[in-house]
């Protein structure tokens, strides 16, 4: 048996985690679960959103899976998501972005893995208010320091990126590409405008591609590689950005593969693993029965290939793709002819299916 820490989560969270176990308990795949609430769940029962005890089952477990989390206002945490990330250092999030064949999509075979760093870049909430008295200090310095004229009015965010996080996430990248036998890797990268961060981040990849010529490799301004995804989307394959366009990437590429619904993923450190949907919470439609489950299900197919089950993990992902081509019994994101699925038909069904 494997423990793995669940996190149910809030709003859709525990549809979808409850559809995920479903699946995951019928494939008997010797994995048993300690669940744990975090979030606003948490608070009601444990006075803040993330208790040292869920930390520790994690740190305990080095696996867990989770349903989306809402960050409640007023706490004081930025994002429980985020604080997640921090206290265990998962350093790389991965979005496999795979069409599914009977999902409505504008697009065809499409295979896409963003691998976005997840630690720095705009993301590490270094920020100045406008009207801050450090932001005015701020403002004096620069102007000092290079002439910089910046509005009096001018509120600041800084993008830290450096040397060693961008080397463990490109590393992590051709690693992931060698082990899963992928063609190149392309990085994404603004360093025509920002030559200390975005170059920083080019010129530090450059050097870790010497180490894996095996792998294919290109760099692609990101504004190019927003074209190529709607345009060619087949021409790429395994995609490493920095934080801020990670993210806004892997929701472009969701939205190549059917939507939030069905985009699994999954943050890795060097020693825990987290999985979970790219979706939020979707407090519109939670406790309706509405929510799709197959994002989870997928990243529950994740979790068992990380935890050495790939036998289990093929069925998983078979029976999900069995579900979707017959499309007899669709949820509502994914627009059927007829009354939408529920989240326990489409587990049921996947269960059926395995
Ligand atoms: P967050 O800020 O946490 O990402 P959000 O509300 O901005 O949350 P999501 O919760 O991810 O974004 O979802 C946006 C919308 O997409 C939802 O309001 C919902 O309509 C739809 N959606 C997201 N996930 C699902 C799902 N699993 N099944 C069906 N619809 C979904």
């Amino acid at each position: 048996m494997t423990t793995v820490t669940l996190i149910p989560g809030d709003g859709i969270g525990p549809e979808v985690s409850g559809a995920t176990r479903q699946v995951v308990d019928a494939l008997d795949a010797g994995i048993e679960w300690e669940v744990h609430d975090a979030g606003i769940l948490a608070i009601e029962d444990h006075g803040e959103p993330l208790p040292a005890h869920v930390l520790e089952s994690i740190r305990t477990n080095r696996v867990a899976l989770k349903g989306p989390v809402t960050t409640p206002v007023g706490t004081g945490f930025r994002s429980i998501n985020v604080a997640l990330r921090q206290e265990l250092d998962l350093y790389a999030s991965i979005r496999p972005c795979k069409l599914f064949p009977g999902v409505p999509s504008r697009f065809e075979e499409i295979d896409i893995v963003v691998v976005r760093e997840n630690t720095e870049d705009l993301y590490e909430g270094i920020e100045f208010e406008h009207d801050s008295k450090e932001a005015e200090k701020l403002r004096g310095y620069l102007k000092y320091m290079r002439n910089y004229p910046l509005a009096a009015d001018t509120g600041i965010s800084l993008k830290p990126i450096s040397v060693t996080a961008t080397k463990a996430i490109v590393e992590f990248a051709f690693q992931y590409a060698k082990r899963n036998r992928r063609r190149k890797v392309t990085l994404g990268h603004k360093a025509n405008i920002m030559k200390f961060s975005d170059g920083l981040w080019l010129r530090t990849a450059e050097t870790v591609e010497d180490d894996y010529r095996d792998v294919g490799f290109e760099a692609m301004q990101i504004d190019e590689m927003a074209m190529w995804l709607v345009w060619h989307p087949q021409d790429l394959d395994v995609v490493v950005l920095p934080n801020l366009y990670g993210d806004i990437i892997s929701d472009l590429c969701a939205g190549l593969i059917g939507g939030l619904g069905v985009a699994p993923g999954m943050n890795l450190g060097r020693e825990y693993a987290v999985f979970e949907p790219t979706h939020g919470s979707a407090p519109d439609i939670a406790g309706k029965g509405l929510a799709n489950p197959i994002a989870m299900i997928l990243s529950a197919g994740l979790m068992l290939r990380h935890l050495g089950r790939p036998a289990e993990a093929d069925r998983l992902e078979k029976a999900v793709g069995k579900v979707l081509a017959d499309g007899k019994l669709r949820p509502a994101d994914l627009r059927p002819s007829g009354d939408p699925a529920t989240t326990t038909q489409v587990a049921e069904a996947i269960c059926t299916a395995l």
